[in-house]
C-alpha cells in the first residue's frame, strides 16, 4: 500500500490502483513506488480546499504566521533525511540536496513574516464622510504544479506562499520525487495547518492539470516547468480565466568582458553551469567570453569542467551526479550531435558515461553556430556553451536573441559596462560579478516566455491575493 496522496488531512492510497515507479538515477534501480490521484480523489481534494478556504482564510495573519513557522522549524530538524531522499529520487550530490532541504525553513519563515504584511491602503475620499480602502485578500484555493529538479525548492515557495495569504492549495509534486515533497507536507501537517488547506497529489499531469484548471473552485494556478507545457497550462487557464504564475525555461547568457578575472570567474561559472548536471532553470548555457580573454578563459573552463567528480550523489565528494530521467541522456546527445554536424568544436565530454544510471559527461562546446539547436533550445543539461564576442553590443544582442529571458550572468570591473549590461538585458533577473539569485527575499522569475510573476520577496504572496476596493460612507 503506498499511501502518497494526502487529501482533506488524511494520507491515502488514493480510489484506484495507478502507480508510478520510483527510480533512482544514478543505479537505475527501481526503489518505490507513488499513488496516483484518480478524478474521484482529486474531486475530494477539491471539496477539501474549498471548505478549508472557507476558514484558513479567516484564520489571522498572527496565528497563519505562527503555524508556518513551526512547519520551518519541523522542515529544519528533518532536513537531513529530506536531502537524502532528494539525492536518491533526483540524483544531485548530498551537499546539494542538504541546501536545498535546509534552505526550506527560510522560505516558509519568509512567507511566514509575509503574512502578517499583507497591508491594504487608504485612499483620501472626495467628502469627509466617506472611507475609502484598499484590502487585500486571499484569492482562493490555489493549484499548483511543482517539477523534479528541485522538488523541494519549487514545491516549498508555492506552499509556503499560498498558506501564507490565506490560500488553500492542491500541490502536484513530481512522480519523480514523491519521498521529499511528502516529508515537507507532514512537516506543515504537523505544524497545525487545517484538513484541507493543504492537500498534495501524484498522477498523470495532464490529466491532473485539466482536472484542476478546469474547476470553478480552483482561483489561480501556479507551474513552474518546460515552455510548452507552460504555454498548454496558460492556456488552459486562460479558458477558465484563471489567474497564473508560471515560472518557465531559460538559456541564460554568462557574459565575461575582457577585464573580469579569468580564473575566479571560469571557475565560477563551472560551479553553476553543473550544478544539479544543469538542470536549473536559471542555468548558464551561453558563456559570451569578450575576445582579449576568450583563449585562456576557455582554457579554464575545460579544466575545470574536467576536473569535476562525477558519480552516485550519495557518495562522499561527488560534485556532479546523473541527469533525473534516461531521456535527458538521450536529449544531451542529440544536442552535442547536432552543434558538431554544424561545425562545433567539442572540447571536454560529449557522451554518456558507463551503461549504469544516467550519468552524462560535463560538456563543453565552442565556436557553436546561432544555428545550432542548443543555441536556441534550453538544454536542461550539462553542457555549455563558450563563444566568443568583441563589442558589449554584440554580446546584448546575442543575449537577448532568444524568447528566453529568466536570468542572465555578467562579469566586468567596469561599472559603465556592467551599467550597460543591467539595464539592456532583457530578463527578470541579472547576477553581475557573482551569484546572487534566488534566496527567499528576493523575486524570482522571468520575463518573455519564460514566464510570468515572481515568487520570493515582496511580490511572492502578491501572487495568491487580489485587491478588493471598498468606499463606505458614514450612515
Ligand atoms: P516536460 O516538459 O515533460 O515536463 C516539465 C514539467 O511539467 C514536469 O514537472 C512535468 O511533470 C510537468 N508537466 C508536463 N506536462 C504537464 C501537464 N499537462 N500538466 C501539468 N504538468 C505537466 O519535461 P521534462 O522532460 O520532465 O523536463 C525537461 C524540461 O522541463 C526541460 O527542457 C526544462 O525546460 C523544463 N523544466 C523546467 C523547470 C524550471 O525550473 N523552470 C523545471 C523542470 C523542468
Amino acid at each position: 500500500m503506498t499511501a502518497s496522496l494526502f487529501i482533506n488531512g488524511k494520507w491515502t492510497a488514493g480510489s484506484g490502483n495507478r502507480r508510478g515507479k520510483v527510480i533512482n538515477p544514478a543505479t537505475g534501480a527501481e526503489i518505490g513506488e507513488v499513488a496516483y490521484a484518480e478524478a474521484a480523489d482529486l474531486d475530494a481534494a477539491l471539496a477539501a480546499a474549498e471548505a478549508a478556504f472557507r476558514s484558513w482564510s479567516q484564520t489571522s495573519a498572527y496565528d497563519r504566521s505562527r503555524i508556518l513557522r513551526k512547519a520551518a522549524d519541523l522542515s529544519r530538524q528533518r532536513a537531513g533525511v529530506i536531502a537524502e531522499s532528494i539525492t536518491r529520487e533526483q540524483g544531485k550530490p548530498l551537499a546539494e540536496a542538504r541546501m536545498e532541504a535546509g534552505s526550506a525553513g527560510d522560505h516558509i519563515d519568509w512567507y511566514a513574516e509575509e503574512a502578517r504584511r499583507t497591508y491594504g491602503r487608504v485612499i483620501p475620499a472626495r467628502t469627509p464622510s466617506t472611507q475609502q480602502m484598499v484590502l487585500l485578500e486571499p484569492v482562493g484555493p490555489v493549484a499548483a504544479f511543482s517539477p523534479w529538479n528541485f522538488p523541494i525548492g519549487q514545491l516549498v515557495r508555492k506552499i509556503a506562499g499560498a498558506l501564507a495569504a490565506g490560500c488553500s492549495i492542491i500541490a502536484k509534486a513530481p512522480e519523480e520525487t514523491p519521498t521529499c515533497a511528502i516529508e515537507l507536507t507532514k512537516c506543515f501537517e504537523e505544524a497545525g495547518v487545517p484538513a484541507g488547506a493543504l492537500n498534495l497529489v501524484f498522477g498523470v499531469p495532464a490529466e491532473i492539470s485539466e482536472h484542476l484548471i478546469a474547476s470553478p473552485i480552483i482561483r489561480k494556478v501556479s507551474f513552474t516547468g518546460s515552455v510548452p507545457v507552460g504555454r498548454h497550462l496558460g492556456a488552459l487557464s486562460a479558458q477558465h480565466l484563471k489567474r497564473t504564475t508560471m515560472e518557465l525555461g531559460g538559456h541564460a547568457p554568462f557574459i565575461v568582458c575582457d577585464d573580469a578575472d579569468i580564473a575566479s570567474v571560469a571557475a565560477l561559472g563551472v560551479g553553476l553551469k553543473f550544478r544539479n548536471a544543469g538542470q536549473v532553470c536559471a542555468s548558464p548555457t551561453r558563456f559570451l567570453v569578450q575576445d582579449g580573454i576568450f583563449d585562456n578563459f576557455l582554457q579554464a573552463f575545460v579544466a575545470g569542467a574536467e576536473k569535476l567528480k562525477v558519480g552516485d550523489g550519495a557518495a562522499e565528494g561527488i560534485q556532479m551526479g546523473p541527469v533525473a530521467h534516461a531521456r535527458r541522456l538521450d536529449a544531451m546527445e542529440g544536442f552535442v550531435r547536432d552543434a558538431v554536424a554544424q561545425g562545433a568544436e567539442l572540447k571536454a565530454g560529449g557522451g554518456r558515461i558507463g551503461n549504469t544510471g544516467f550519468f552524462f559527461e560535463p560538456t563543453v562546446l565552442t565556436n557553436v553556430p546561432n544555428s545550432a539547436r542548443i543555441m536556441n533550445e534550453e538544454p536542461f543539461g550539462p553542457i555549455a556553451v563558450v563563444n566568443r564576442f568583441g563589442d558589449l553590443e554584440d554580446a546584448i544582442a546575442e543575449a537577448n536573441r532568444l524568447p528566453y529571458g529568466l536570468a542572465a550572468f555578467a562579469f566586468s570591473k567596469r561599472t559603465d559596462r556592467t551599467d550597460r549590461l543591467m539595464r539592456g538585458i532583457e530578463t527578470g533577473m541579472i547576477s553581475i560579478n557573482h551569484f546572487g539569485l534566488a534566496a527567499p527575499e528576493t523575486p524570482f522569475g522571468g520575463i518573455k516566455d519564460s514566464g510570468h510573476g515572481s515568487e520570493g520577496g515582496a511580490e511572492g504572496i502578491q501572487a495568491y491575493l487580489t485587491t478588493k476596493f471598498v468606499s463606505q460612507m458614514n450612515g
